[in-house]
């Protein structure tokens, strides 16, 4: 049984460090990617979607629409 918050819920990939300071994971299902960053003493969480666009605020995603990757 699919739990409606894991309708909701990205589902991320294996990260990718492209450099240090940067790990990326790709939304499996919506293609989503989560840009996570550290540099000196911060921290902080972005999205983008795969066309480039940066959604999302303060750290949290937009819902996943589902199975845009799966059809
Ligand atoms: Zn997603």
């Amino acid at each position: 049984m699919v739990s409606v918050w894991d309708t909701l819920t990205h589902r991320w990939g294996d990260p990718v460090r492209p450099d240090p300071h940067t790990t990326l994971r790709g939304c499996t299902r919506c293609g989503l990617c989560r840009v996570s960053r550290h540099e000196n003493a911060e921290y902080w969480v972005e999205y983008e979607r795969p066309d480039g666009v940066r959604v999302g605020e303060d750290g949290i995603p937009p819902r996943c629409p589902g199975r845009l990757v799966d059809a």
